[in-house]
């Protein structure tokens, strides 16, 4: 890796300063995305502005029908909130089977969303439940804020400071987790709520998206026989190593009537 400066600002007005003063600078949250990819050479940003210690990005409550998560908030923290468990037991079971504990107790909600791994869980949480995610300076819905693989409406300066999740009657995650990584190699999150039932996949292409024909499927009558006759398309999917397309089409499938079923 190469020499970086480091700074730590005592909020997200110093640290937005702290970016415009830098070359090629970068936030730093946990670390559990940016540092390997530094380790690697994709990355060599001139300064890491940390993120973490930032009260702004702190805190986790419910606001009415919606649960508020700081971006700064840590997947175990998620994982282990009794608030969580009560208003969206789905997010808490995401949170919790996320990487190996390591990863979950320095990983955050904002560093998983700005760094948009195709095959990271919370961007079906936060595209299935169809959250809204909080920055600086703006309000991005769900449906406009995931752009395809590692690509986010976010400026290149722009911080999120926190995530709105609406809470829903009924919903659930189910993942097929890659062996070593635990990322999804398919996960899907299925939500019945104010909006409308909502599926999104990830893991299974180039980015997370929502599934127009399960989304129809459920929309008719919403339980697992529903999804049984429904093809899922392979078209555009992702084919690698660990599975083709056609098994990824086929997993989404399957999971898909196994989150239906597990929905509460
Ligand atoms: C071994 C291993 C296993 C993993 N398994 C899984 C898994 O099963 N499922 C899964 O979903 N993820 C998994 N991850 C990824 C993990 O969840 C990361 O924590 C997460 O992707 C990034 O969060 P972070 O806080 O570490 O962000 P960082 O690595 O610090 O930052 C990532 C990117 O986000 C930017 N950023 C961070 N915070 C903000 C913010 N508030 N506003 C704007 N930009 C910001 C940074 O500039 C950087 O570009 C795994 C990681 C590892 C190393």
């Amino acid at each position: 890796m190469q020499d970086f400066g480091f700074h730590r600002p005592a909020d997200v007005k110093g640290a937005l300063a702290s970016l415009k003063r830098a070359a090629e600078g970068k936030y730093l949250a946990g670390g559990q995305s940016l540092i390997p990819v530094m380790k690697l050479g994709l990355a060599a940003p001139s300064d890491l502005v940390t993120l973490s210690g930032l009260a702004e990005l702190k805190g986790l409550r419910l606001e009415g029908r919606e649960l508020v998560i700081g971006a700064g908030v840590t997947h175990a923290e998620v994982a282990e909130s009794t608030e969580v468990k009560k208003a969206i037991p789905a997010l808490r079971e995401l949170a919790g089977h996320i990487g190996d504990a390591q990863v979950r107790n320095r990983g955050t909600l904002g560093g998983s969303l700005a760094h948009n791994d195709p095959a990271a869980d919370y961007p079906a949480a936060v595209l299935g439940l169809g959250a809204t995610v909080q920055t600086d300076r703006r309000r991005i819905a769900a449906d406009a804020y995931f752009k395809g693989l590692f690509q986010t409406a976010l400026e290149p300066d722009e911080i999120i400071v926190q995530v709105r999740f609406p809470v829903p009657e009924r919903a659930a995650y189910a993942k097929f987790p890659h062996p070593a990584s635990r990322f999804a190699l398919v996960g899907v999150m299925v939500a019945k709520g104010a909006g409308g039932i909502r599926v999104a996949v990830t893991g299974a292409g180039p980015g997370v998206y929502r599934s127009a024909e399960l989304e129809r499927a459920l929309q008719a009558r919403f339980a697992p026989e529903a999804l049984t006759s429904v093809t899922v398309p392979s078209t555009g999917l992702t084919s690698d190593a660990f599975g083709s397309a056609e098994y990824r089409a086929h997993l989404v499938g399957v999971l898909a009537r196994r989150a239906v079923a597990a929905c509460r």
